[in-house]
């Protein structure tokens, strides 16, 4: 039985480009500025982003901690959306490693932060309040479920930001999916941001990394806060090789996962104790809920690894599956016999 692997689009294994890649890379000591490899997909990055320069990090989580560290001294305040990856899954590192203070506005189901919540969570002059820094955006959003944030919501971001003299971030550790889902370029959602940080380890299918972009005098100071954080890394073209396939070919097919996960989730609102809205479906995440009282999401989560489908739960009555290259509209039809199966 194939197991249909519908846990995460960090799954995905390198493609077969990317092992050839990664095997005749011309490499360097990167710390020292060596690297060609890791310089090519810098460059890379930053033009795909329209930003002056880039920084190859070890991971998402490395890339939005750099980016804070860059933004904010020890006690600067970030607004941040309160499902947002930063403040959710990064252990708090932000806080831990770098005293920065958080504040949470709430994310709108469309993965948005109200533009007059960001603004009323401003602070104002005042001795006993943090110093207002940074704004944080998700695009595409996880925990609203791959939600995507157009072009003329960063907009308007950016310029409320430029007005109050802070800095814009964009978490965008899938933004590839929110380009393709608009039909626009990935340099129309950055263009508003001083910093943006995007995963070549999900749906782009490299094995490591992640990059982030911004103004050159940004990436060189990033670079240093890179370093404090343990991630200098030497010979680093290894992988970097593997990024570079992945931006020169697995950012057009993002499109087809999404149409799978379009077809994953109209499949799911048609079985009988599932509900599923294919409207809220936008990019590669599916996220749906289990009605039946008389089951719980871990019960159907284990139930269907017996069946061949992984998935994951993500609280209350909520699982999610996402879709990547190694599944396939066939896969797709079978996860869901295979779902429809355990239902009934
Ligand atoms: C996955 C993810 C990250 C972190 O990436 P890692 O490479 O797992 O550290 C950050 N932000 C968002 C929105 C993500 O989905």
């Amino acid at each position: 039985m194939k197991i249909i692997d519908l846990r995460s689009d960090t799954i995905t294994r390198p493609t077969l480009a990317m092992r050839l890649a990664m095997a005749n890379a011309v490499v360097g000591d990167d710390v020292l500025g060596d690297d060609p490899t890791v310089q090519r997909l810098e460059a890379l990055a930053a033009a795909r982003l329209g930003k002056e320069a880039a920084l190859f990090v070890a991971s998402g989580h490395m890339g939005n901690l750099v980016s804070l560290l860059t933004h904010c001294g020890r006690g600067d305040e970030i607004i941040v959306g309160d499902q947002a990856h930063i403040f959710y899954y990064e252990q708090g590192s932000a806080a831990v490693v770098g005293g920065i203070h958080p504040r949470t506005v709430p994310n709108q189901t469309d993965g948005t932060l109200a533009l007059d919540q960001i603004e009323a969570a401003i602070r104002g002059d005042n001795v006993h309040f943090p110093r207002t820094r940074l704004i944080c955006l998700e695009n595409t959003h996880n925990r609203c479920g791959g939600a995507v944030l157009d072009v003329a919501y960063v907009q308007a971001v950016g310029a409320l930001a430029r007005r109050h003299q802070l800095k814009l971030h964009v978490d965008g550790a899938r933004v590839f999916n929110a380009a393709a889902a608009l039909g626009v370029e990935v340099r129309e959602l950055a263009a508003d941001a001083d910093s943006v940080s995007f995963c070549l380890s999900k749906g782009l299918a490299a094995p490591i990394g992640s990059v982030v972009c911004g103004s050159a005098a940004f990436i060189q100071q990033a670079r240093r806060n890179r370093k404090l954080l343990g991630g200098g890394m030497r010979q680093a073209g290894v992988i970097a090789a593997a990024g570079i396939v992945a931006l020169e070919q697995m950012v057009e097919r993002l499109v087809d996962d999404h149409a799978n996960a379009q077809r994953l989730s109209a499949g799911l609102s048609q079985i009988p104790g599932l509900a599923a809205d294919p409207a809220r479906t936008q990019t590669n995440i599916v996220m749906f809920e289990l009605t039946r009282p008389d089951m719980t999401p871990a019960h159907l989560q284990s139930a269907l690894e017996a069946a061949g489908v992984r998935l994951f739960t993500v609280g209350g009555r909520r699982l999610r599956a996402v879709t990547h290259y190694e599944v396939s509209a066939e896969d797709i039809s079978e996860a869901l016999e295979r779902i429809a199966g355990v239902m009934a």
